[in-house]
């Protein structure tokens, strides 16, 4: 029982300190670049009523068929964990009452649930840092918001990154398009698994991206929607690939790219690498042009994007953040008092510093030299008495009695 009680649920993971350091990291960055493209965060809730990502999601996907945590709460009411932001921010979005007030760019950062198979990569509770952006229809608002994502990952380091993109075409392309592939894929039927006899009648455009290879081989030659698209979304994948092209933002056309919801239309891109094996999807999105008015609101144009948070975390190089300025240590009971205060000082000018409590002296200097401190601050009755501490240089072994000003704290700075 106690083994039990100890362990956290299958695909559910803590975020310890390194782990933590990781993920704020690439918070920060993300901050930073959205920021300046004048995006603003929002706080939505994580538990939602079911019916919201059924209407939105789409029965069939597997996000809606098999993935949720849903219940009945002690009230009755059907509720789950999101398993994704952009239908809550649709909501809200609506029951803010923003439709008129403009233009607006959002985003979020938090945990997301899918009852998934756990893998590496594949996470039953992980976090999404993800944009939405209401108002914006055309591809201008596309290739800046890839302009976005591609500093985002430019800025945290990331440089063997792929941005592929699609079309998904529109209410007016893709159901000739979708009876062109049904067509094709029945032809096929033969060579494909069983989940994509499934998904070829109840979305066949998900048989695009089915990750078997025998069903990959099959489709070699299938119908591509890119080459179906009516005049006004090929004007639109035009518009973007012209203004990545402007920005020298490098992409490829990858017409396998469908997406697993069923709100998106026109531009779909996801940001791949290969170094994470098939959860190689660090970033995706598409527009959804239809999902406002779907959930009641007016038509409005809408195009977002979520990235993995522990997948981006995968991809970085520790970071060391951790790194202690100063250890004071304090010998003898009579420095006290003076030794929390010189701390407090320390700290007051931005330092990191560790109080290493008083006590033994061997002790301490164990301590300190475990935390990795830059410097050791130790403070006698000595010190004191002048008024200051004896410095030890932990990198050259030089010390020396100095008094804690401005100019000799600022010295101290990594
Ligand atoms: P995948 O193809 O990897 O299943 P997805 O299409 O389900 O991804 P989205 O719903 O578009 O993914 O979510 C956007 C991003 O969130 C993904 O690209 C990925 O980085 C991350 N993500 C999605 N599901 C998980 C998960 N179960 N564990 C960890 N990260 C995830
Ligand atoms: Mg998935």
């Amino acid at each position: 029982m106690a083994g039990k009680l100890l362990q956290s649920i299958r695909g559910i993971h803590d975020g310890l300190p390194a782990d933590v350091r990781r993920w704020q990291r690439i918070e920060r960055a993300a901050r930073q670049v959205f920021g300046r493209y004048a995006f603003s965060e929002v706080r939505l809730p994580v538990l939602e009523p079911t019916e919201l990502f059924v209407r939105s999601i789409g029965e069939a996907t597997d996000i809606v068929s098999k993935e949720m945590y849903a219940f009945t709460d002690q009230g009755g009411d059907h509720i789950c964990l999101r398993p994704e932001g952009t239908a809550g921010s649709v909501r809200a979005y609506l029951q803010g009452g923003l439709t008129r007030a403009g233009e607006q760019r959002w985003y979020y950062v938090g945990p997301m649930f899918r009852r998934e198979r756990p893998q590496k990569g594949r996470l039953r509770q992980f976090q999404q840092i993800g944009v939405e952006m209401f108002g914006a229809a055309g591809p201008v608002a596309d290739a800046e918001l890839l302009a976005m994502a591609h500093t985002f990952l430019q800025e945290l380091g990331l440089r063997d990154l792929t941005l592929e993109i699609n079309s998904l075409g529109c209410h007016a392309c893709r159901p000739a398009y979708r009876d062109a592939l049904v067509t094709f894929l029945r032809d096929r039927a033969g060579q494909l698994c069983a989940t994509c006899h499934e998904r070829m009648e109840k979305n066949p455009m998900r048989v695009l991206d089915c990750k078997v290879a025998s069903c990959q081989a099959a489709l070699s030659d299938a119908p591509e929607m890119i080459d179906h698209l009516c005049d006004g979304c090929d004007t639109h994948f035009s518009g973007l690939k012209q203004g990545l092209a402007a920005l020298q933002i490098p992409y490829r056309i990858n017409a396998r790219i469908v997406r697993g919801l069923d709100y998106y239309n026109r531009t779909a891109f996801e940001i791949v690498t290969d170094q994470l094996g098939t959860q190689g999807t660090v970033l995706a999105g598409g527009r959804y042009d239809g999902l406002v008015e779907e959930l009641g609101g007016p038509a409005t144009a809408a195009i977002g994007f979520a990235a993995g948070m522990e997948r981006l975390a995968m991809l970085l190089e520790d970071a060391d953040e951790t790194a202690v300025d100063v250890a004071v240590v304090a010998l003898g009971d009579a420095v006290a008092d003076y030794a929390l205060q010189q701390a407090a000082l320390l700290r007051s000018h931005g330092l990191r510093v560790v109080h290493c409590g008083g006590g033994g002296a061997k002790r301490q200097f164990k301590m300190a030299d475990r935390e990795g401190a830059r410097f050791v601050a130790v403070i006698g009755s000595d010190e004191m008495a002048a008024g200051g501490v004896s410095l030890k240089n932990m990198a050259s072994g030089e010390q020396q009695q100095v008094t804690l000003t401005p100019d000799t704290i600022a010295a101290l700075r990594g």
